[in-house]
């Protein structure tokens, strides 16, 4: 079976893991070859090196690598190089860089600088991490630069500061007026991004942040039209439990858009191509939705056992759903 999923990082990687354990222990689905689009709206130059965060933690934690606590970066990781840059007052000092992680930055940087594209040089990091071996591809969703800024206002006026900025060094506290995905207009697809979906059997959505996750991937030109066109059921997972965010700040980015934080709401923004949605148990009786079924489970990943479970029931619900 071919299945194409949409991810994030950390949320998204967990879930997938938990698929690949699923699949690798299910006999008749364990030769299904699981391709993952990931999110690069995140990715943002640090001194000299380009750092794609969320492709990072997708193959981080498929490759055994993550550290678990955290959820993303480097098990075992030591920031030495980080504090030198310190000391010599380099900035910014606010996105943590583990000297493993940097590793993997400036690999990327050497490959890009020698004109290989995003794809070429995240098909040769997930060669280090053993990906192909356990059928997995990462393809990021596009070759071109994409970033996501955040448009905020204070006493100053309105201003627009990387995600990474908002996000890390303001822990969201600046509501977002906007998300502006800039770069957009001029990107395309990465090869193999639209064709991976037009021809999966099934299509996955993880619990990966609505906003500045899978909506940014569905703003690449011609996602959201493969994601309608395709024969294969799409479902998704929530990322919301009970009105608020597992994690994260999920619930500073639909404020944003004017979406309710529930399980509803964020299957309200892919309604045009979902088939499927998997919310929380608690959340089951709730949500009702014009043309997608409505399945619920304990969504919780406490651990790997709980990701593969919980990613075998969103197979299992596409499997039994038609396009319709
Ligand atoms: P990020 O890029 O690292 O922020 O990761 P993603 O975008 O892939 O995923 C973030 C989302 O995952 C957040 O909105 C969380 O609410 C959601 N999430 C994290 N852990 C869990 C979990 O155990 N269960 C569910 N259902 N969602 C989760
Ligand atoms: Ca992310």
């Amino acid at each position: 079976m071919r299945i194409t999923a949409l991810a994030g990082g950390v949320g998204g990687a967990r879930f997938l893991r938990g698929l690949r354990t699923h699949l690798d222990a299910t006999p008749d689905l364990a030769d299904s070859e699981l391709t993952i689009i990931g999110n690069t709206g995140d990715d943002i130059s640090l001194f000299g090196l380009r750092v794609c965060p969320d492709l990072d933690t997708l193959l981080y934690t498929l490759g055994g690598g993550i550290h678990e606590g955290q959820g993303w970066g480097r098990a075992d990781e030591s920031h030495r190089v980080q504090g030198e840059l310190a000391a010599y007052g380099a900035t910014p000092q606010w996105f943590a860089l583990g000297d493993l992680d940097i590793g993997t930055h400036i690999a990327r940087s050497q490959w890009l600088a020698q004109g290989l594209s995003l794809s070429e040089a995240t098909t040769r990091l997930a060669q280090r991490w053993g990906l192909p071996d356990q059928r997995v591809t990462v393809l990021p969703m596009s070759d071109s630069p994409v970033e996501t800024h955040v448009v905020v206002e204070d006493a100053d006026g309105q201003r627009a500061v990387h995600f990474q900025e908002w996000w890390v060094r303001m822990q969201a506290s600046l509501p977002a007026q906007r998300f502006v995905a800039v770069g957009m207009d001029r990107a395309t697809a990465a090869p193999g991004v639209l064709d991976a979906i037009r021809h999966a059997d099934v299509v996955l959505l993880p619990p990966s942040n609505p906003v500045v996750s899978i909506g940014i991937i569905l703003g690449v030109p011609g996602v959201r039209d493969a994601l309608r066109g395709t024969a294969a059921p799409v479902v998704g997972v929530s990322p919301i439990i009970g009105g608020m965010p597992v994690r994260g700040h999920a619930d500073a980015c639909l404020a944003a858009i004017g979406v309710e934080c529930t399980a509803g709401a964020v299957a309200g923004l892919y309604e045009d191509f979902l088939d499927g949605w998997l919310v929380s148990q608690e959340d089951a009786a709730s949500v009702r939705l014009p043309r997608a079924q409505v399945r619920g489970r304990p969504l919780l990943m406490t651990d790997r056992a709980a990701a593969a479970q919980i990613a075998g029931a969103a197979l299992d619900l596409a499997l039994e759903t038609k396009r319709g």
